[in-house]
């Protein structure tokens, strides 16, 4: 039996629609469920092993992806999301009836990533949003209780899934975060 990274990729990647350019992101709530209408497509999808990104129940990683803050519109019942932790860079936006994240957002304006939202992509009602294409953060998976041991089973299904495994970020997302330190630096020219 195969490991489960998350429903969505366990039986295979699913392949993006080109022509996708946004939706409705919906919470699991039965009544009154918050929306978030989303005008673009998603960037950078990958599955995350943090402890701190929204996961299904029973899933080892969560979904997750990013889209320009001013494509993103909380649309019905915005006074259901709470700010799981406000000190932390990223605030995420979760709904206090079923406990779904249907944002995050970076307020500090000199983080690398200011500007971009992080949306879980499985929320869209609509398909077609662009695929999953790496994993990162695997080996802190181990920090929700994964057996150590077992951590060459979960890289090899990331491969075979064709979700390169890093223990960070991606290398084209690592280097923009190092490109932005390097310009606030002056060491490299903006
Ligand atoms: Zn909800
Ligand atoms: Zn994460």
């Amino acid at each position: 039996m195969a490991i489960s990274i998350h429903p969505l990729v366990d039986h295979g990647v699913k392949a993006g629609s080109p022509s996708f350019s946004g939706g409705t992101l919906t919470c699991k709530c039965a009544s009154d469920p918050v929306t978030v209408s989303i005008g673009a497509n998603v960037a950078f999808d990958h599955v995350c092993g943090c402890t701190k990104c929204w996961k299904p129940a029973g899933a080892l990683f969560s979904l997750v992806a990013v889209v320009p803050r001013d494509k993103l519109k909380v649309t019905a019942h915005a006074h259901k999301l709470k700010i799981v932790d406000e000190s932390a860079v990223i605030q995420r936006y979760r709904c206090t009836g079923c406990g779904v994240h249907l944002y995050g957002r970076i307020e500090k304006t000199d983080h690398a990533f200011h500007g971009f939202d992080f949306v879980h992509p499985e929320l869209f009602k609509e398909h077609g949003w662009a695929a999953p294409e790496f994993a990162a953060f695997v080996s802190s998976i181990i920090e929700s209780g994964f057996p150590p041991a077992r951590m060459g089973e979960v890289r090899a299904r990331l491969k075979e899934l064709k979700l390169e495994p890093y223990d960070c970020l991606s290398p084209a997302l690592m280097d923009a975060i190092a490109t932005h330190a390097a310009k606030q630096k002056g060491v490299l020219a903006g």
